[in-house]
């Protein structure tokens, strides 16, 4: 039989700084400009908090051609593409960035390398959108390395000069792998220094890696386009630990739960803590309404939104 039954709650989890911005850019236009706010695709990648922003007035597109002339126009915290910018100031859009910081880092380090002559090789998901805006700052130049063999399969001569980027929400684990693929391959290479993983993904799944000895289930709140969410599931099932990504408390199935004595709960980057607070209300109710907190770092990183948003007013 199990021990008593008892959640441990991971720490840090839930939403980092660049989400809290981007989240906080939405609704200070909203009380600037007035609904509609347009914003180019999913603020984050949160189907609950991207709903409460358009029950609030928030318009979600997937394109900056779908904003009528002339409005305005937030771009989301996964960062544009350059032709993105261009093609929002052809339609005379009023634009506000929501980019996370750390996104807008990669994207500088991407024109840096480009324009030094290197082939950029992308470490990240071809589909995301944070990988395809930081693509088309080097379209030309760049390929993306999805994985271990990709990296191995990569066509171009030893001596050729390449730098590597990632995407800031990866596996640290997987990432490292690739890149000691990369270094072994290639004689001219350079990097960011060590990676682009961003501190609230490696945080997060380092504080999963803590509660996976202590746990017989990690549950991990986020949305299934979640990147880093994933991610974190994935490290506890490689370190042989049963993980599920849960959305939301209605989709915590309780036949998870059988044998389980103390389950491991965390939620990714995007995922509001009051999600979690209604997973924990369902644990309990199935008896594990002990809590313990396994802390492994203390954030206080914090992003300001544009200054626009944050001074005064002009009079009318
Ligand atoms: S997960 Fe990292 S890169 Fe993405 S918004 Fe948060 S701090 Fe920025």
């Amino acid at each position: 039989m199990p021990n008593r039954k008892k959640v441990v709650l991971a720490e840090p989890r839930s939403f980092c700084a660049g989400v809290r911005r981007a989240i906080s850019i939405i609704e200070l236009a909203l009380e600037r400009h007035g609904p509609p706010v347009y914003v180019r695709k999913e603020i984050v990648h949160n189907h609950h908090v991207v709903r409460t922003l358009r029950e609030r007035g928030a318009v979600f597109v997937d394109s900056e051609s779908e904003v009528p002339e002339g409005a305005v126009c937030v771009f989301s915290a996964h960062g544009v593409a350059p032709e993105v910018r261009d093609n929002a100031r052809a339609r005379r859009l009023d634009v506000i960035d929501a980019t996370c910081p750390l996104v807008s880092k990669v994207h500088q380090e991407a024109v840096r390398f480009a324009r030094g002559g290197r082939t950029l090789l992308l470490i990240g998901h071809a589909e995301h959108e944070e990988v395809e805006g930081t693509f088309g700052h080097a379209p030309d130049r760049t390929i993306v390395v999805e994985d271990v063999a990709g990296a191995e399969r990569l066509d171009l001569p030893a001596d050729t000069p390449v730098a590597y980027l990632t995407q800031t929400t990866l596996s640290v684990d997987e990432t490292r792998d690739i890149i000691a693929v990369l270094e072994r391959r290639f004689t001219d290479l350079l990097g960011p220094g060590t990676d682009d993983i961003c501190y609230a993904s490696q945080n997060r799944q380092d504080a999963v890696k803590a509660i996976v000895p202590r746990s017989d289930l990690v549950l991990v709140v986020g949305s299934r386009n979640s990147s880093n969410s994933i991610r974190m599931v994935e490290v506890a099932r490689r370190l042989g630990t049963p993980a599920h990504l849960v959305p939301d408390a209605g989709e915590l199935d309780p036949a998870w739960l059988e044998g389980v004595g103390t389950v491991g709960l965390s939620a990714g980057a995007s995922a509001p803590e009051e999600l979690v607070r209604g997973v924990l209300v369902v644990l309990a109710e199935h008896g594990y309404a002990h809590t313990e907190l396994e802390r492994v770092a203390e954030e206080d990183i914090v992003f300001t939104p544009p200054a626009r948003l944050t001074r005064p007013a002009p009079a009318p």
